[in-house]
């Protein structure tokens, strides 16, 4: 059969024009799609097939959706994958997932697609179970932060048993005045509540729709906040200090290659909510570090990509600190405290504080 003539041939399989280039290689629209769902394929190798966990019997996972770009492609390829283990007759025992929907709008202008959200996830990918919780109730999941909360605040926040929890969240982070203060508690606080949720209902780990320039920004705002120390388990895949695996199946993909790939399923166009873009006129100094990284990591990043992927790569290979701890936790979020040479067990005892680590002990209002 005389071959097609094609005026940009896909350099996979040659039988279709090419409409996409992914590192140096132009191919068609098939090819791109077979090349990033293996990238997250490879990385769920291990829930799959079961590697270190037993076979039989439930192996949950959770993933947390924003509906931002990544975690919704995540879900995207993630429930692909499901579709086609569970279509084998002696596939592998492979995972269950479970989908956590958080109405982010109490902390962000990122609203969620629309109010029938859930049941419209629900019939698009019916190899998942899906809840949905606003922030708040991270009150409900994890009530020791009714405590704790206050005495991170100081003086410029009291407490009032009488609100709503919308309201007292609210109440709360209007006391926090510094960007970057803020920013670091909503992570916190967002990272508690899928904690908790996530043990609350049985799962092994997270599953994160970070892309490697995401990690890498994260990265970068980690270390100049004090949170180096946590970087094990804010971009490494690995045991968590809470008990749970996380894992960032999209680590190998940059947000402009999940963009080309979003664009090619219709099926996710009304699912994802565009992340606004933060304006060149928005003065430095009213932005947080996490947004100044992701700034600096989107223009940075479409110059050198590879420097990203190598700040990613190599934060994923770091280790947890050997540095002294005693399985001392942070009140407010919750990993270990490890000794720097502060103040002594003995100091904190004799003051009412809860104990917090370096970094959010740093970041308190009127301390930043
Ligand atoms: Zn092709
Ligand atoms: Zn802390």
């Amino acid at each position: 059969m005389p071959g097609k003539q094609l005026s940009s041939p896909c350099m996979d399989c040659r039988d279709a024009d090419s409409v996409f280039m992914i590192r140096s290689r132009r191919l068609c629209r098939n090819c791109y799609i077979r090349f990033v769902d293996y990238k997250v394929f490879r990385r769920m190798e291990k829930y799959r097939l079961r590697k270190d966990i037993p076979k039989t019997g439930p192996c949950r996972l959770l993933l947390p959706l924003s509906c931002g770009l990544g975690s919704a492609a995540l879900l995207h390829m993630i429930h692909t994958q499901i579709e086609d283990f569970r279509s084998k007759p002696y596939g592998p025992a492979g995972f269950d997932l479970h989908v956590l929907l958080i109405d982010l709008s109490c902390i962000s202008s990122r609203r969620l697609p629309r109010d029938d959200i859930v049941e419209v996830l629900q019939r698009r990918f019916p190899l998942a179970s899906f809840t949905q919780l606003p922030l708040h109730s991270i009150f409900e999941f994890v009530p020791d932060l009714q405590e704790v909360l206050p005495k991170y605040a100081g003086q410029g926040y009291a407490d009032d048993y009488l609100l709503s929890s919308k309201e007292r969240l609210d109440a709360f982070r209007a006391s926090i005045s510094s960007a970057t203060s803020a920013a670091d508690v909503d992570s916190i606080l967002l990272n508690r509540l899928v904690v908790a949720f996530a043990k609350r209902i049985d799962c092994l780990g997270v599953l994160w729709g970070d892309s490697d320039d995401r990690l890498a920004a994260r990265t970068l705002a980690s270390v100049s906040k004090g949170r180096g120390s946590s970087l094990t388990w804010q971009v490494s895949d690995g045991m968590s200090p809470f008990g749970l695996e996380f894992n960032f199946p999209l680590r190998d993909l940059f947000t402009v290659e999940l963009q080309n790939y979003a664009n090619s399923f219709p099926e996710l166009a009304d699912i994802i909510v565009p992340d606004t873009p933060l304006s060149d006129n928005v003065l430095t100094k009213n932005l947080s570090i996490d947004q100044l990284m992701l700034r600096y990591v989107s223009s940075q990043g479409t110059k050198y990509p590879g420097v990203m992927s190598n700040v990613t790569r190599t934060a994923n290979k770091l280790e947890a600190p050997r540095m002294l701890t005693d399985r001392r936790r942070c009140a407010l979020c919750d990993s270990f405290i490890h000794d720097l040479g502060g103040p002594t067990m003995d100091d904190k005892k004799s003051s009412s504080l809860p104990e917090f680590c370096y970094a959010c002990d740093r970041s308190r209002p009127g301390l930043s």
